[in-house]
């Protein structure tokens, strides 16, 4: 098996697959060869698993990055920058890391700050237009839901939809705007989501066609 071995000031031996598909070990620099390569034999089939999933997943998508609906193309600059980053203007994203399995976290990290931003501008429209006054909002990584309203009319909003085109987004902020008035699925309910947005069932049934295929990574 190939791989590239990294010793660093560490205790135990870790294995990593890279964005790209790559296996590196990290090493105490006293750590044996020997040791090293056992770990790789013990691991064998856990490390042809991980790397097949993550190159399959490459090979469809790789080096794009998909924003509000969009897909752009996307460079790793590896140990470029000091501070990890990310640069888009509006055509490509770069994402400068120390390393490149770093990636995905730098990418997260940025899809929640816009996410934050676009919601939070959205909001503050829509909240005026439908008369409500929601409480705190958030972005979160959630499993199931796309978003939801509290008590509190706090409104939390899962991280994925940096990912779906604005008019999904529009859906989700919305749906849990009427929520402030109404805090159940009731007739009541959809009858104020429809007259502040006629066409959600198209853009639900979107969601419910496509919500899938939205994966963070
Ligand atoms: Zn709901």
């Amino acid at each position: 098996m190939e791989y590239k071995l990294i010793r660093k000031k560490r205790k135990t031996l870790a294995i990593k697959i890279s964005l790209e598909g790559e296996v590196i070990v990290y090493a105490p620099h006293r750590a044996s060869l020997r040791s090293v390569e056992s770990l790789l034999a013990e691991k064998e089939e856990w490390v042809r698993r991980t790397r097949s999933r993550i190159l399959e997943g490459l090979n469809q998508e790789r080096d794009k990055v998909t924003f509000l609906g969009r897909k752009y193309n996307m460079s790793v600059i590896e140990g470029g920058a000091k501070k990890a980053a990310i640069e888009f203007d509006g055509s490509e994203f770069r994402i400068y890391c120390r390393e490149a399995g770093d990636a995905k976290g730098v990418l997260y990290g940025w899809y929640k700050e816009k996410l934050l931003k676009i919601v939070t501008a959205r909001i503050g429209e829509l909240s005026s237009s439908l008369g409500v006054k929601p409480g705190k909002i958030g972005v979160r990584a959630q499993k199931t839901i796309w978003g939801s309203c509290s008590y509190e009319n706090n409104i939390s909003i899962n991280m994925k939809l940096a990912l779906a085109p604005p008019e999904i987004i529009d859906y989700i902020l919305v749906h849990e705007l009427c929520h402030i008035k109404h805090k159940n699925h009731s007739s009541d309910f959809w009858l104020a989501v429809e007259s502040a947005m006629p066409d959600y069932k198209e853009r639900r049934r979107w969601l419910k066609e496509n919500g899938y295929s939205l994966l963070l990574f």
